[in-house]
């Protein structure tokens, strides 16, 4: 997907125009992936634009600054108006925001001694991230354990994994990776996590390699009001292949379908019949079309 840029950037307290939102080459960050980051949902709703579950994306924010020992300078509600104000600036009706912490200038040794922490809001236009449904397969690559980092952080160095996963597949011809965890069990994707339909039920894996995403919670939450049970287990590959449905969810992703893992077609080859009804579900909560799900939405105005 091609980026669609917008005019302003917040940067360290500052609205700054696009072109001059710049890091210097010795940005901390920039070598040893030491920064932190959310992903938030902009919706046009018909009360203008709403943020899907902002509260909760700016906690993990602090949650992951936290893992890395940083200190932010703002507090959640400085950060929140300054993410509403941004998207005011920027016109933004469908959009994404990007919150990014890092370690900035200083020296170059790995340990961040005596370097600030900068953080910057971006927030920019944003269609789809998928608009077809997917063929994934299993990567060589292991998501890391929380042995080797933080559970429910969302570090940036975490994501050269995601990268080398995603190479690997994409070079085959697929669409996306398939992660597997230290034990063998299924974790998530590259940037979503999975769930699978299983006569009727949902199942998603309760693996410490997988980021416990809000959207995961949010589909957890939404399907129990639509009569689906939900449930959290290690899960096999052999179940993932076994599964009557299957889709990958995520604050980019949102609900996308997956029709097919190694080569194993997934039920008919389609999207499922209760994955297309999350997802339709889905969209009218993100969209505002749903009452009882408005408090995930923060509106702009
Ligand atoms: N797993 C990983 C590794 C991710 O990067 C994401 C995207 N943030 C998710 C799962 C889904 O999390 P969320 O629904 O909170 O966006």
């Amino acid at each position: 997907m091609g980026i669609t840029t917008s005019k302003f950037v917040w940067m360290n307290g500052k609205f700054v125009k696009w072109q001059d939102a710049k890091v210097h080459m010795l940005t901390h960050a920039l070598h040893y992936g030491s920064a932190i980051y959310e992903g938030v949902h902009a919706y046009k709703t018909d009360e203008g634009t709403a943020l899907f579950r902002l509260n909760e994306h700016i906690d993990r924010f602090f949650y992951s600054a936290n893992a890395l020992s940083m200190s932010i300078k703002f507090t959640k509600s400085q950060l929140i108006s300054s993410v509403k104000k941004l998207i005011k600036m920027n016109k933004i009706g469908d959009g994404y925001v990007r919150p990014l912490a890092y370690y900035g200038y200083g020296n170059v040794g790995v340990f961040p001694k005596d370097i600030p922490t900068d953080i910057a809001l971006i927030a920019i236009p944003w269609g789809y991230y998928y608009t077809k449904d997917l063929r994934i397969r299993t990567s060589s690559f292991i998501r890391h354990s929380d042995k080797s980092s933080v559970y429910g952080a969302k570090l940036s160095g975490n994501y050269a994994n995601s990268i080398l996963a995603m190479h690997e597949v994409r070079k085959k011809g697929y669409d996306e990776a398939l992660m597997l965890d230290e034990n063998g069990y299924v974790a998530e994707g590259p940037a979503e996590n999975i769930f699978l339909v299983k006569n009727g039920n949902l199942i998603t894996p309760n693996s410490r390699s997988a980021l416990p995403g809000i959207t995961r919670d949010s589909i957890i939450r939404i399907s129990k009001g639509m009569g689906i049970k939900s449930y959290e287990k290690n899960v096999t590959l052999q179940e993932v292949k076994n599964a009557d449905e299957l889709f990958f969810c995520g604050t980019a992703t949102e609900v996308a379908p997956i029709i097919s893992v190694d080569d194993k077609i997934i039920g008919n080859g389609k999207a499922g019949e209760i994955t297309s009804k999350i997802k339709g579900k889905f969209y009218d909560v993100v969209r505002g079309k749903d009452r009882k799900y408005r408090k995930w939405l923060t509106f702009v105005d």
